[in-house]
């Protein structure tokens, strides 16, 4: 049996580190294969690294996310061009704009451009986090040519069918997570629908968007049901899309 893939876990999180093992297990259990773990604070970076030596289901995507673009620096810079050579690292994220909270945005989008720039130094794909930005990362996206040149994932994708399928066609993949479970979720199941099978990938957004593993069956089950077809056959296309963008 195929296994499925959370492109979007925050295994590393600080709260989930006593419950690490017994998480990763219950992952396991639950038919989780591989589990992409995305950077968030630059001092975080090493831990990440290590963690993943030492998890075969874990990879990582390091990475300097929006709120903390004040961290970045040279030896940040540096440091994450570094990391992109590692083993095991399979993206830059998470990185974005977020009109909501964090920094100017102006020093967002700087950080977020140097890290763009050491994705595609190192022919990686991204993980993007937007959040009340939309349009003006999608501007640098179109600038800098980033869905053709190497991709990557909008992650916790919650828009509507037109978004999905500017994004689809700039040439992301729209990561899909428990906002899907959501009742209050009203344009998301059209997008879940309509957009080419191509185009999906799951995730967890573990821990701030679930609190368990299990959640990530829950989402595929609730993309088999909307879609029409058997799970098997969602955990089967949502893998390849992910290996396909990942090369693991
Ligand atoms: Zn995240």
């Amino acid at each position: 049996m195929q296994l499925l893939i959370d492109t979007h876990a925050h295994i590393d999180a600080p709260e989930l580190a006593g419950g690490r093992p017994e998480l990763l297990a219950d992952a396991a259990r639950a038919g989780i294969g591989r589990l992409i773990v995305p950077g968030v604070r630059s001092a975080d970076w090493q831990a990440l690294l290590q963690l993943v030596r030492q998890q075969d289901a874990l990879y990582a995507a390091p990475g300097l996310h929006p709120i903390y673009a004040e961290q970045w620096s040279e030896a940040a810079a540096e440091e994450l061009h570094e990391l992109t050579r590692q083993p095991k690292v399979v993206a830059v994220g998470e990185i974005g704009l977020d009109g909501a909270v964090g920094p100017a945005l102006e020093l967002q989008e700087h950080a977020m451009r140097e890290q763009l720039q050491i994705a595609l130094q190192a022919n990686l794909p991204v993980l993007l986090h937007a959040r009340k930005a939309t349009g003006r990362l999608l501007e640098i996206l179109r600038e800098m040519e980033i869905g053709r040149r190497i991709g990557g994932v909008w992650h916790g994708f919650s828009g509507s069918l037109e978004v999905g399928q500017v994004l689809w066609r700039l040439g992301f993949k729209i990561g899909v997570g428990p906002i899907l479970l959501r009742p209050s979720a009203r344009k998301l199941p059209q997008a879940v629908v309509e957009l080419p099978q191509e185009a999906l990938l799951l995730e967890t957004d573990l821990p701030d968007m679930a609190e368990r593993p299990e959640a990530l069956v829950a989402v595929a089950e609730r993309v088999a049901e909307l879609r029409g077809c058997p799970l098997e056959e969602v955990v089967s296309f949502t893998g390849e899309n992910a290996r396909d963008l990942f090369h693991f």
